[in-house]
């Protein structure tokens, strides 16, 4: 993680040196854990305490502001420009990007650009159908896309990546400061906590259920993407991929879940393109905001061009 600080590497993928890779394996085991102990605690609290308002608001807002950061932010708008807005706009999706946990926006962004590239072929980051068949294999392969691909050491060269974006000095301010990002992530929820119950229990909880636990389901949402919505699902589109609509996730990934309709059409604001029931979240704060003029050029592909794609 810490070279994505830089854009000056040559190569399309690199390797880091054995200390930065032991550091940065050091640093996802600890971002995947914390966040699962957190919502075994969210349970552990909800079985004997129950579930309060607060914790449950938190839970709510802070899930929907993380995830809105990662589909319409690190994904539309980072790694596919999709569509424009305003610095202020750019700057809270990066910031609420950051709070999923799933690494600076440079890191993210290269790793997702070469997926597309390369998707379910040799050098796609993490494909969950290169592993062979068989149910073990198969099942070895949803797990490699899902969280096993952190650890393995070759990475996108973010210069032959994500050039572009070093261009932004939003992307590099939370790039420099991601790590301060996450005091903020767990701090935020738990002073809301805290002020409203007036006690240090309430700000426990608070950070448990509006940091931990939240960040739990969202990261495992996003990797639900790269796992489950490369074998799981509708295939509306003719693509040269596996990617799937999964309408089982579309809600709670914020339309992240349309994915073969994402890898149809990559650089479109709007994944819900295949059937008028298809739920879009993203696109639908991105298209709310385009009515107020804090979004514009939201790029959706024409019916002429939906057609020549459909499957049937
Ligand atoms: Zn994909
Ligand atoms: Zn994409």
């Amino acid at each position: 993680m810490q070279s994505y600080g830089q854009a000056s590497l040559p190569g399309d993928v690199y390797s880091p040196s054995p200390q930065v890779l032991m550091r940065e394996r050091i640093i996802y085991v600890f971002a995947l854990i914390l966040p699962f102990l957190g919502a075994i605690a969210a349970c552990w609290l909800a079985w004997n305490c129950g579930l309060g308002v607060v914790d449950a608001g938190l839970f709510l807002i802070l899930y929907v502001l993380s995830s809105l950061g990662i589909e319409m932010g690190y994904h539309r708008l980072f790694s596919h420009r999709a569509f424009k807005t305003t610095s202020v706009i750019r700057f809270l999706l990066a910031l609420f990007g950051a709070w999923a946990v799933q690494g600076p926006i440079t890191y993210w962004v290269a790793f997702h650009r070469r997926h597309h590239q390369f998707s379910d072929m040799e050098g796609d980051p993490h494909s969950p159908n290169l592993s062979g068949s068989g149910i073990r294999n198969r099942l070895a392969g949803l797990v490699f896309a899902h969280i096993g691909w952190f650890f393995y050491p070759e990475r996108p060269n973010p210069a032959r990546y994500a050039k572009d974006i070093y261009e932004d000095p939003i992307v590099i301010f939370t790039t420099k400061h991601y790590f301060l990002l996450q005091l903020s992530n767990l701090a935020l929820p738990a002073l809301i906590g805290g002020l409203a119950s007036g006690s240090l229990w309430g700000a426990l909880s608070g950070m448990i259920w509006g940091g931990l636990a939240r960040i739990f389901l969202v990261q495992h949402m996003t990797y639900a993407i790269n796992s489950i919505c490369h074998v799981f699902g509708a295939r509306p589109f003719r693509i040269d991929d596996k990617a799937t609509n999964n309408y089982w996730l579309m809600l709670p990934s914020l339309g992240g879940s349309l994915h073969n309709s994402h890898h149809a059409f990559a650089s479109t604001a709007k994944n819900s393109l295949s059937h008028w029931w298809e739920l879009d979240i993203a696109w639908g704060v991105i298209s709310f905001l385009s009515k107020f003029g804090l979004v514009w050029d939201a790029k959706v592909p024409s019916k002429p061009v939906l057609a020549s794609k459909r499957a049937v």
